[in-house]
């Protein structure tokens, strides 16, 4: 029986506000959620669990995580805690075979359920939860996501939130819009490279290109872009979103591969 191939997409998720804001960002996250094929379950990778080794959370439920801080109360009031897919945690942990492991310690995260609010705000697609290991190198992250990539024909959407240029220490809260120039090199290398599908380029970042210090300056939001990138392949068209750079050291720039 064919089903839809589903799309693999890596989200810029930036500020949790986005969340609650009607912003430019999140009517695309809305938009997203009434054009894309409907998926039959989300596999979530998120920059904000960072863990030692490969992690998947594989329990029926998704417990709400409110990992960010001194934001107003409306943002702690939203609630997002769909169901998760033992099965298809199953699946992902086979097909990773001896690199990942269970843990349900975590739940579903502010990287992942302020974009999902906007995109599926019903909460009814179930999420399985995916770490970000930064235990392991930018090569084996992408080659985990190249073997993730039969889950598409099984109707399942690949969804990797972080941010291409994060630097929270660089950050710079007078400019609501636009990024320092490293940080739109550095934007502008990663789209460049995956629009000529460079995949070596994406995943040798650190050496090729010199803003890589400052836009990578810790690379958990960056991460999720290889494992992502690993999950789409040559034949998948690329489309390019929310292509913008916001508080100088961020950026929300965001594909869509399928
Ligand atoms: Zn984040």
């Amino acid at each position: 029986m064919d089903r839809t191939r589903m799309p693999v997409v890596f989200v810029g998720h930036g500020s949790p506000m986005n969340a609650i804001e009607d912003n430019a960002w999140s009517r695309t996250w809305k938009e997203l959620g009434r054009t894309l094929p409907r998926p039959e379950c989300i596999l979530a990778i998120s920059a904000h669990w960072m863990t030692r080794g490969q992690k998947i959370r594989n329990a029926s439920d998704n417990r709400q995580i409110y990992d960010m801080y001194g934001f107003p109360q409306e943002l702690y009031d939203v609630e997002y805690a769909p169901a998760g897919e033992p099965i298809v945690a199953k699946q992902v942990k086979e097909l990773l075979s001896s690199e990942a492991a269970f843990d349900d310690s975590w739940g579903i995260d502010h990287g992942i359920w302020s974009v999902l609010v906007s995109m599926f705000p019903q909460a009814d697609v179930p999420v399985v939860m995916m770490s970000t290991d930064l235990a392991a190198d930018p090569r084996e992250l992408y080659r985990r996501g190249t073997a993730l990539r039969s889950l598409r024909e099984a109707g399942v959407l690949i969804l990797a939130s972080g941010n291409v240029v994060h630097n929270l220490a660089l950050v710079d809260y007078s400019m609501e819009h636009g990024g320092f120039p490293w940080a739109h090199e550095f934007d502008a290398f990663i789209k460049d490279a995956i629009l000529r599908n460079d995949t070596d380029s994406v995943v040798d970042y650190r050496s090729l290109n010199h803003a890589s210090r400052q836009a990578v300056r810790t690379p958990e939001h960056f991460y999720p872009l290889l494992y992502a990138l690993g999950a789409s392949d040559s034949t998948d068209e690329v489309e390019v979103w929310n292509e913008d750079l916001c508080l100088g050291a961020l950026s929300m720039t965001s594909y869509t591969f399928g």
